[in-house]
């Protein structure tokens, strides 16, 4: 049986996948858009009630403004409210919890196989994001059920051991939100400080005050060699530290699965993994085959591609794909259509 031919199929329907297909449509380029989970999946598993760094303006889809109750930054569930607006405002159809599994390319036309089908079509665009697995620690016990990778939210902790490994924003953000939430919460950090241009600039002068009044204990310059359920053990510059924990939260990172990128035969650079894609089209060196959204950078290593500056992605292909601009975008588009924010990473790495 032949596989339905569209023009283009969109995978990943996060921001920039939802941005992208109202371009599409509003163009007339027929399209089919396919999502792993459910829309804005990503956004879905932030930890409750977390703000995004980013203001409202900057994340806002589609020249659609982003309302918040109080003027603030929005957080994760409200964006995802915006997010479903939008699609219904739009009349999007997302096929999702439909996964792609295959990706490949044969007579110009790219053949992509999902969970539930076969389709063909002229035009790929990527946008699966970049945070699809968390960075394992490859340490005995980090499978045991009380060690998760995964901040929820708090309430969890209230009154237990709690371990936070990692001193970035989430490793922070989560070992304050515990703390205030009753539990006793310790950080081991392979560093012997935070960075503050790693942390939202307000929480660190809390994170020091705890730790100064000891209401946090902090190891700095610290590795996990082994959890257990009762401990962990950590290798400390001042030897080996056995840490009690009822609970250890894993805040060290996401990366990226490029097994779709591998499979279309895009070539992959340096440590993030990035794809080969020529920042001018967001054309990747697999002729049809686009990748956008933080996708375009691989695993972020250091934080260079996000939603603000990724709205250009979507203007560079429309152009390409069907010669003219998207009817509504955010307007930041268009000053950053001459950025290439990973090629100075991509210098170094290679
Ligand atoms: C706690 C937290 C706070 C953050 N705050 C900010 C912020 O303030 N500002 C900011 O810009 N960014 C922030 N980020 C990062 C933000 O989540 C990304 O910038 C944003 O989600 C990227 O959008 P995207 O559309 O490129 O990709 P994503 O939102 O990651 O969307 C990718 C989509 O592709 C789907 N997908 C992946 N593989 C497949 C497949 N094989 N088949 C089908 N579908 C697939 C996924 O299910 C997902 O829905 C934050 C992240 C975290 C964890």
């Amino acid at each position: 049986m032949n596989s339905p031919t569209t023009d283009t199929i969109i995978v990943g329907a996060g921001p920039i996948g939802l941005e992208m297909a109202v371009a599409l449509k509003e163009a007339h380029v027929d399209y089919l858009q396919f999502d792993a989970g459910q829309i804005g999946q990503t956004i879905s598993w932030y930890p409750q009630q977390t703000q995004f760094f980013s203001s409202p303006d900057r994340i806002s889809l589609c020249g659609v403004p982003l309302h918040t109750p109080d003027q603030n930054k929005a957080t994760g569930e409200q964006y995802l409210a915006y997010l479903r607006s939008l699609v219904e405002q739009f009349d999007l159809k997302v096929k999702t919890y439909e996964p792609v599994t295959q990706l490949s390319k044969k007579d110009d036309l790219f053949h992509v196989i999902t969970s539930k089908g076969n389709y063909t079509s002229k035009h790929l665009i990527l946008t699966i994001g970049d945070m699809h697995k968390p960075r394992m620690l490859g340490v005995p016990g980090e499978k045991l059920p009380h060690v998760s990778h995964y901040f929820e939210e708090p309430h969890r902790y209230f009154q237990q051991r709690l371990l936070v490994v990692g001193g970035k924003n989430s490793a922070v953000e989560a070992a304050l939100r515990c703390q205030r939430a009753g539990a006793i919460v310790s950080i081991s950090y392979r560093q012997d400080q935070f960075n503050e241009r790693s942390i939202k600039y307000w929480l660190k002068p809390e994170i020091d005050w705890l730790i100064q009044t000891q209401k946090i204990t902090f190891y700095p310059s610290s590795t996990v060699t082994e959890i257990t359920p009762m401990h962990v053990q950590l290798q400390t510059t001042e030897g080996a530290a056995k840490v009690p924990a009822d609970f250890v939260l894993l805040m060290t990172g996401y990366e990226m699965d490029p097994f779709l990128l591998k499979q279309a035969g895009v070539l992959l650079h340096g440590k993030n993994q990035a794809p080969e894609v020529d920042f001018n089209t967001m054309q990747t060196q697999v002729p049809g085959l686009f990748v956008a959204g933080t996708a375009a950078a691989g695993t972020q290593i250091r934080f260079r591609l996000f939603i603000e500056n990724s709205h250009s992605h979507v203007v560079k292909i429309l152009r390409t794909i069907a010669g003219c601009d998207p009817k509504h975008i955010n307007p930041l588009a268009y000053t950053r259509l001459n950025e290439n924010p990973i090629e100075e990473d991509l210098k170094t790495e290679r």
